[in-house]
C-alpha cells in the first residue's frame, strides 16, 4: 500500500470516528434537554438551595407530604374498602396517638440530627449547581446504584443492630417499638440510627458524584420507599409488585422483620437476605406469620 492511501485510510477513519462522536453528543444533549428545563427552574431558586437549613426542610416536608395519603387511608381506612382491603393488619385499630408521637419524634429527629449532618456534609462538599441538566439515563442508572449502595450500608449495619445486644436495647428497639408498622414509622428511630441513616443516603450520593438534580430525586425516591416499606398496605401497584423476580422486598418483606425480628434485614432489595439467608417470604395468612421476636 502506498503512503498516499494510508493517509487516505487515515483521514476516512477520523471522519468516521468524529461522526460517531457527533452522534454520541447529539444523543446526549437530546437525552439532557428532557430534564434542562426542569434543572433550570430548580436553579433559579439558587439562594435556597444553598441555604443550610434546605437539606432539613426538604426532607422533613417530603417525609410529611408523603406520608399524609397513609394516613387518611389509616383514619379512613374502612370507609374505603377498596384500598383497606390491602391493608397488612386489617384488623389493627387507628391509633391517633401513636401517629402524633411519631410526629415529634421525626421533628426532633431532623432538628437534632439531619440538620447538623447536612450542615458538615455542605461543608464536606459545597453546593455546585451546574449549568447542564444531567442526562436522563445517567440520572436513572445513579438512582439504582444509590440505593443498592444505601441497602447494603444498611444491610450490614442493621445486622450489626440486630446481632450486638447492647445496640438492640439501647438504639435499634426503639424502631421496633411498633409491631405492625404504618407509615410515619420510616423515621421513628433512635437518634444515632438516624445519623447513620442520613450519612448511609449522603456517602451514597457523594461516591456516585451525582448531579444536585439526580441527589434530590434520589433523596426523594429513598424516602418513598422507606415509607411505602412501613406503609402497612400491599397494594398491587406497590414497588415490590413491579420489580421482577422478587428482587424488591416492599411492606409485606418488611412487616415481617417487624414481626420476627431475626429476618429480612434488608430494607429495599432482597439479594443480601438470599445470600446470608435470612430472607422469610410472605404469606397472607397471618398464622404462617411464625414466631413474634417479642
Ligand atoms: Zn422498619
Ligand atoms: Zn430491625
Amino acid at each position: 500500500m502506498t503512503v498516499q492511501g494510508t493517509v487516505l485510510r487515515h483521514a476516512a477513519f477520523s471522519a468516521e470516528i468524529s461522526a460517531a462522536k457527533i452522534n454520541m453528543n447529539s444523543t446526549c444533549q437530546a437525552s439532557s434537554a428532557y430534564l434542562q428545563p426542569l434543572w433550570n427552574s430548580v436553579k433559579n431558586n439558587e439562594n435556597l438551595l444553598k441555604s443550610c437549613l434546605f437539606p432539613t426542610v426538604f426532607s422533613f416536608s417530603v417525609n410529611f407530604v408523603l406520608c399524609l395519603p397513609f394516613f387518611l387511608l389509616d383514619m379512613l381506612g374502612p370507609c374505603f374498602s377498596f384500598f383497606h382491603r390491602y391493608k397488612i393488619w386489617k384488623d389493627e385499630p387507628f391509633n391517633l396517638e401513636v401517629w402524633w408521637l411519631c410526629l415529634k419524634k421525626i421533628v426532633c429527629n431532623h432538628v437534632v440530627c439531619v440538620f447538623p449532618t447536612s450542615i458538615l456534609y455542605g461543608f464536606m462538599r459545597p453546593a455546585y449547581l451546574p449549568d447542564e441538566a444531567p442526562f436522563l439515563p445517567k440520572l436513572i442508572m445513579d438512582v439504582v446504584l444509590g440505593l443498592l449502595l444505601f441497602d447494603t450500608f444498611y444491610f450490614f449495619a442493621h445486622l450489626g443492630l440486630h446481632g450486638v445486644p447492647w445496640l438492640y436495647r439501647n438504639v435499634h428497639s426503639l424502631h421496633h417499638e411498633q409491631r405492625k408498622p404504618f407509615a410515619l414509622t420510616s423515621q421513628y428511630s433512635n437518634m444515632l440510627e438516624i445519623i447513620f441513616l442520613h450519612c448511609f443516603a449522603l456517602i451514597a450520593t457523594y461516591i456516585l458524584d451525582c448531579h444536585p438534580l439526580t441527589e434530590i430525586v434520589f433523596f426523594i425516591v429513598n424516602i418513598w420507599l422507606a415509607i411505602e416499606n412501613h406503609c402497612g398496605y400491599n397494594f398491587p401497584w406497590a414497588t415490590h409488585r413491579l420489580v421482577p423476580l422478587g428482587m424488591f422486598g416492599g411492606a409485606p418483606f418488611h412487616d415481617l422483620h417487624h414481626w420476627r425480628l431475626k429476618c429480612n434485614y434488608a430494607p429495599y432489595f432482597t439479594h443480601w437476605d438470599r445470600l446470608f439467608n435470612t430472607l422469610i417470604e410472605y404469606t397472607e395468612d397471618k398464622q404462617n406469620f411464625g414466631k413474634t421476636g417479642y
